[in-house]
């Protein structure tokens, strides 16, 4: 059992039996499934970090490593998964039974390498803030004194952007100093990527691209224009603490028997397409502090009418919310885009009433988010939870960001024979790739993440 026990700490893998069925009747007569349960962020001792980019099979692109066959006099290596023979590249030359690369030390079955150059430049994390303000003034106050603390823990050189919603959204352009300026949109009217890159001015004075995917500033952006909305923090953080401490609550009239018209779902696919517009593919997290249920849009969780109770457990058992379907396949999709440019979904809800986190988990779970549950944003639950993140100091903020100058792929070999996991981690949400031989074949995975439709 402890050599088990040691292999977890090298590998940061515990599976089932620690153990692969040798033959098709012994895998038939599983009674428990084979699983490994892996722990990609596990700080494993004297793992060496590799400062060049993995050595990859040309066939299956799997990385070089102490199960594979070398012959060291024709310079080649035999990929253990698909047996493909891939010749050394120049800077392997020297390689020798006595003068093996780490990667190929028999200890070394975990092993990270350090950023690659053909990764791209690189990226500052980036914090979008989505601020609720249908709330009653003593929240608002609540939340505005615990904004303007996590805004002085942010990493100076880290991007920030501000967007705030009630019955309409509100997308801050904080890179205008001279007075507030920001870009309005309706809440009950869902907005496409196209119609933002019109609507917000990204091609002012400029020609737009006509053929391909708009994206960044690789991709047609200017970099000033993407600068208006995403600043570093350093440079923006009067800006920002002025326009959240003139922060007012949603100004428009809420009668007597109806709930606040609140568009938490248009204003986050707004946060996720101006992400993906301005900085797809590098680590970004939206940060939603939400207060109440949605109302407005197509996350909506109940009726403005306040004779219309909000859905019980009741209810979502007997499939009886009414709009509880639209509302998750509203979010799946969501979450959909936020996997596919690589960013992820906070949530913070601090309400006493319900804010519908049953319909949005799923934008949550699959991005590799967080969510804070507080009955008030003066609780200290919330405050303590969202210093916490901003406080730690391991792996950029303890969270791991889609972010390429910390570049890290992590191989992992699990048995010899039968199973290696090499881990592609873009840091943050990560990209996780598994690589195995034919005789195995991968059922599924369970946990925060979703796949990328890619088939092996
Ligand atoms: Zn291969």
């Amino acid at each position: 059992m402890s050599e088990f026990v040691d292999l977890e700490t090298q590998d940061g893998v515990r599976m089932t039996w620690n153990t692969f069925p040798g033959t098709k009747q012994e895998a038939l007569s599983c009674v428990i499934p084979v699983a490994a349960m892996y722990t990609p962020l596990k700080p494993i001792p004297d793992t060496p970090v590799l400062p060049y980019s993995p050595l990859r099979c040309r066939i299956c692109r799997s990385i070089l490593n102490p199960f594979s066959v070398v012959d060291y006099v024709a310079k080649i290596w035999v990929c253990p998964f698909c047996f493909q023979r891939n010749h050394f590249p120049q800077h392997y030359m020297s390689i020798s039974e006595e003068n093996l690369p780490a990667e190929l030390f028999p200890q070394y079955t975990t092993i990270e390498y350090a950023s690659s150059p053909d990764t791209g430049p690189k990226m500052p994390s980036v914090f979008l803030f989505v601020v609720d303000t249908c709330l009653i003034e003593e929240e608002i106050m609540f939340l505005k004194s615990a904004l303007s603390q996590a805004i002085e823990l942010l990493p100076e050189n880290s991007l920030v952007g501000l967007i705030t919603f009630g019955t309409y959204v509100q997308v801050h352009e904080l890179g205008f100093g001279h007075m507030p300026k920001s870009y309005v949109f309706k809440g009950s009217k869902e907005i496409t990527k196209e119609q933002l890159l019109e609507q917000m001015c990204f091609f002012a004075g400029r020609p737009r691209p006509n053929v391909g995917v708009i994206a960044g500033p690789r991709d047609g952006l200017s970099p000033e224009s993407i600068a208006r909305f995403l600043l570093p923090a350093s440079e923006c953080e009067f800006v920002l603490n002025s326009v959240l401490e003139e922060l007012p609550r949603d100004p428009w009239p809420v009668p007597a028997d109806q709930r606040a018209s609140r568009c938490t779902s248009t204003a986050l696919s707004i946060a996720a397409s101006l992400l993906g517009l301005c900085v797809p593919g590098s680590g970004a997290r939206i940060m939603a502090f939400v207060g109440g249920p949605s109302t407005q849009g197509s996350g909506s969780i109940v009726s403005k009418n306040l004779s219309e109770p909000i859905r019980s457990h009741k209810d979502l058992d007997k499939g009886a919310a009414a709009l509880y379907n639209k509302a998750v396949k509203f979010y799946e999709a969501l979450s959909k885009q936020l996997v596919h440019q690589g960013h992820v979904l906070d949530l913070f809800a601090c309400a006493l009433d319900q804010v519908g986190v049953a319909e949005l988990k799923v934008a949550v779970e699959r991005t590799g988010g967080i969510v804070v549950l507080a009955e008030s944003f003066g609780h200290s639950v919330f405050k303590d939870s969202l210093r916490r993140i901003f406080q730690s100091t391991d792996y950029d903020l303890g969270l791991a960001f889609n972010n390429f100058a910390l570049h890290k792929i992590i191989s992992v070999n699990i048995t010899p024979d039968f199973f290696l996991v090499s881990l592609l981690e873009h840091f943050h949400s990560g990209v996780f790739e598994v690589n195995c031989s034919k005789d195995v074949k991968v059922q599924g995975i369970i946990g925060p993440c979703a796949s990328l439709e890619k088939v092996g």
